[in-house]
């Protein structure tokens, strides 16, 4: 059957969605084909169920891309309180959890049941279960299904990116930009956890579930938050953040005391010894793992200048991690459709008119913290207001 649209939006994930719902409400006829059996899978998994779908302090320099400017203009064209506008109307209830991190009371799914509404509400046609088998572009795009085929003059891609394959991550998105020639940059799991080399994971990796606060850096980004020992290394929220950041065959810096001195106490005490010293760090770090550490960087005697070095490697621990856990356990996708590539105030291609890339299947990545979010609403919101 032969299918005709203004609009056609590959992957109902968050930024087809609200893409979808803005074309629709300005009067495009739009359809978006999704590869699952429903809409916004990864909206249902995300923030732990909750869904961090904003960051009220969202800034440009929340995110990461080969061009830092490239996702100012449409952020600054839809902020976190446009989404909070909507996530109000449909009287969702939310709560900030840190550091401005928006989450639901409720459930993610009423993040996805609203995305779903706004676009039934603006008479999208949404067509799951429909597996791509080509597109081509003669007067306007043609994109045939199993047993379909849509005409549009416009195609909007947002099949997001390589991250957890099990919910349907593809690479479909990357193909069909080298199709049209348009440049990607290289792909790399991103906000994921950190693999450890084998010597350090049989001296940690026992502890696993122990966390403590950390601030850790990599080049000149430092990120302080939680630090989670895991089975085969490092995660939590610190790790996830300076993961993206990570190059593989490069060292983290791990400060286990930001901001306090652990030695002092060693020093003031009546004799200083291996005792003392593991008081001390008990004093300030969780206890299972202050032994181990301490262990590990005994120092070879009390001296002052001893103490000094103990005090600078606790902030300064180097650990040369072997590897990401990748996208099986990844966030994001670092990379992706080069933004050279693309109109910044409309994601249109400069190259093929009538082709958008929006979301994760471009290369900006956020931080942590809902800013990934943020983006899939501004791209998809700014590709829907040109449509
Ligand atoms: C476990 C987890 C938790 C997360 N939690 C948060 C969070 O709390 N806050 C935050 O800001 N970010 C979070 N993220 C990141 C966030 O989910 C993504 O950045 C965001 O979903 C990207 O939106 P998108 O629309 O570009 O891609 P997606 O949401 O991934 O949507 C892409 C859609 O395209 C479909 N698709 C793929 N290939 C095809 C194809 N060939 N044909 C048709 N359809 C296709 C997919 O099935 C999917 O529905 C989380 C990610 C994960 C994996």
């Amino acid at each position: 059957m032969i299918h005709s649209f203004d609009v056609l939006i590959l992957g109902a994930g968050a930024a087809g969605l609200m893409c979808a719902a803005e074309a629709g409400q300005r009067g495009r006829r739009v359809a978006i084909l999704e590869r699952a059996d429903r809409a916004g899978k990864k909206i249902l998994v995300s923030g732990g169920g909750r869904c961090n779908f904003t960051n009220i302090y969202c800034r440009p320099d929340n995110f990461i891309s080969a061009n830092p400017h490239f996702a100012k203009s449409a952020l600054a064209r839809f902020t976190p309180s446009d989404f909070v506008a909507l996530v109000e109307k449909h009287r969702i209830p939310y709560h900030e959890k840190t550091r401005g991190e928006l989450f639901c009371d409720r459930s993610a799914g009423d993040i996805a049941e609203m995305l779903e509404l706004e676009c039934e509400r603006a008479g999208v046609r949404t067509f799951v279960n429909s597996r791509i088998r080509d597109v081509r572009r003669s007067t306007e795009f043609v994109v045939r299904t199993e047993l379909d085929e849509f005409h549009a003059p416009a195609l909007v891609v947002a099949t997001g990116g390589l991250s957890i394959p099990k919910i349907g991550a593809t690479a479909f998105g990357y193909d069909l930009a080298r199709q049209f020639g348009l440049k990607i940059r290289d792909t790399r799991p991103a906000l994921a956890p950190l693999v450890l080399a084998s010597t350090e994971r049989n001296q940690y990796c026992d502890l696993a579930g122990v966390s403590t606060e950390v601030v850790v850096a990599t080049g000149h980004q430092s990120f302080k938050g939680k630090m989670l020992i895991t089975h085969r290394g490092l995660s939590g929220p610190a790790i996830l953040q300076i993961s993206s950041y990570w190059n593989k065959g490069e060292a983290i810096r791990v400060d286990i005391a930001p901001e306090r001195d652990v030695t002092t106490a060693i020093r003031d005490a009546n004799v200083r010894n291996m005792a003392a010293a593991r008081s001390a760090f008990q004093g300030s770090l969780p206890k299972r793992f202050a032994t181990r550490w301490l262990e590990l960087h005994a120092p070879p005697d009390w001296t002052n200048q001893a103490l000094a070095e103990l005090e600078r490697q606790a902030h300064e621990w180097t650990l040369a991690p072997a590897d990401t856990e990748g996208y099986e356990k990844a966030e994001v996708t670092a990379g992706g459709v080069d933004t050279d590539e693309l109109s910044s105030k409309t994601m249109e291609s400069r190259k093929v008119r009538g082709l958008f890339f929006i979301g994760e299947v471009v290369d900006v990545t956020g931080h942590l913290g809902g800013h990934n979010f943020q983006w899939a609403w501004a791209s998809g919101s700014a590709a829907g207001r040109a449509l």
